[in-house]
């Protein structure tokens, strides 16, 4: 296989984690008699710096023109006195829109050797594997009408719910696909007994499970989805749900691992795919070779799975980065007492030679 990735580092430890991702993307090409030709492109705080916008040009067509997308992190304190629109997290919502990401599927797994770092009790968490799909481009994060207004009693904020038969067609056919790599389990979260647009995603998700029949649909209602996540997680399989539900239940759903240096993410929509750690570009410990490099690499696997239907070699990853955490290494931010502490560089170093063994 021959592909290429645009590789976007970003700002802050985003340009000490994604060096380390491209490294196990080379070496897994080596293993399996692939090539991946990783191309650099600029975005975020990096980019209005050389160029004076988040995301030039140069760099949307590089994205477009390449079979996956890359990125480490944007943003700093640096650029946070400039006006929104020329912000360097526009960079990402540039790329989500301009290659109609509509899906954000964030997986919650726990390594055996990490059960100790979540807060729930090790039976609770122990063999968790959830995948959260969440619906990235609609609802009321976009629904219009929306806004302030001055009324004769005070001011009236207000945004709107929408969902179309469209918009929940291809997120549930995308879950339910997606179920099918997996344990052929999917809940539908919604609040269908108090919203109408909830009342459309339910009837159109069940139309779309006529085409699964393979996969077993559950339905759950929001609240009860984020009590049952820290009751019984395990439940769990895959969780297709909206824009504003799938953002509170991912970071939910996130945590019961413990930190968030270890976790990845895809962005899906029809054509080019996109793969990021699901932190940010943490000023607080930029350029000091300490930042966990586990999310970055995960989401590699991620890439391979999902965008290039490469199994093995993502169970490959999978399995460096679990032996390694096995063998007691860890970055300082999953440090526990015994563990050897390693850098953001040695922490990549020893998941390649783990790899490659
Ligand atoms: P953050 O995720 O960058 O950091 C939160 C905390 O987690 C910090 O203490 C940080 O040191 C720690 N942390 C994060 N990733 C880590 C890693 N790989 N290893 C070890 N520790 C890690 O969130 P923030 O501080 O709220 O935001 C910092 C900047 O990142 C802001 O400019 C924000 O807008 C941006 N941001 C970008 C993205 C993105 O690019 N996708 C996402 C979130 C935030």
């Amino acid at each position: 296989m021959n592909k290429q990735i645009a590789v976007l580092a970003g700002d802050g430890i985003g340009q000490e984690i994604v060096p380390q991702a491209v490294k196990v993307l080379k070496a897994i090409g080596e293993r399996f008699g692939h090539q991946f030709d990783c191309v650099d492109g600029e975005a975020g705080g990096q980019a209005i710096d050389a160029t004076g916008v988040p995301l030039p040009s140069e760099t949307l067509a590089l994205a477009r023109n390449s079979d996956a997308v890359l990125l480490g992190a944007v943003g700093g304190p640096q650029w946070e006195t400039l006006e929104y629109e020329r912000r360097p997290e526009r960079a990402l919502l540039g790329l989500r829109e301009q290659l109609g990401l509509f899906a954000n599927l964030r997986p919650a797994k726990i390594y055996s050797a990490l059960l100790g770092a979540s807060s729930l009790k090790r039976e609770v968490v122990e063999g968790i594997d959830i995948l959260v799909v969440r619906e990235l481009t609609g609802g009321i994060y976009f629904g219009k009408p929306k806004g302030i207004e001055t009324t004769p009693t005070g001011q009236r904020g207000f945004n709107t719910e929408v969902y179309t038969t469209e918009e929940v067609t291809r997120i549930a056919d995308m879950a339910f696909k997606t179920a099918r790599k997996r344990r052929r389990h999917v809940t539908s979260v919604d609040k269908a007994n108090v919203l109408e647009s909830s009342e459309l995603w339910r009837h159109v998700v069940v139309a779309v499970h006529q085409n699964y029949p393979d996969v077993e649909l559950r339905h759950m209602y929001v609240d009860n989805c984020a009590m049952q996540l820290v009751r019984n997680p395990r439940q769990f399989d895959v969780i297709v749900t909206s824009n504003l539900f799938g953002d509170i239940l991912s970071d939910e759903a996130a945590m019961l691992t413990g930190s968030i240096g270890m976790l990845p993410s895809a962005s899906l929509g029809s054509t080019v795919g996109m793969y990021e750690p699901i932190h940010g570009s943490a000023p607080d410990i930029a350029g000091k070779n300490i930042a966990n490099p586990i999310g970055t690499i995960a989401s590699i696997a991620m890439m391979l799975a999902y965008s290039f239907d490469l199994t093995k070699e993502a169970e490959a990853i999978d399995r460096a980065i679990h032996t390694t955490l096995s063998q007691g290494y860890r970055t300082t931010d999953i440090a526990s007492p015994g563990a050897t502490i390693l850098g953001t560089k040695e922490m990549g170093e020893t998941i390649l030679k783990n790899l490659q063994a």
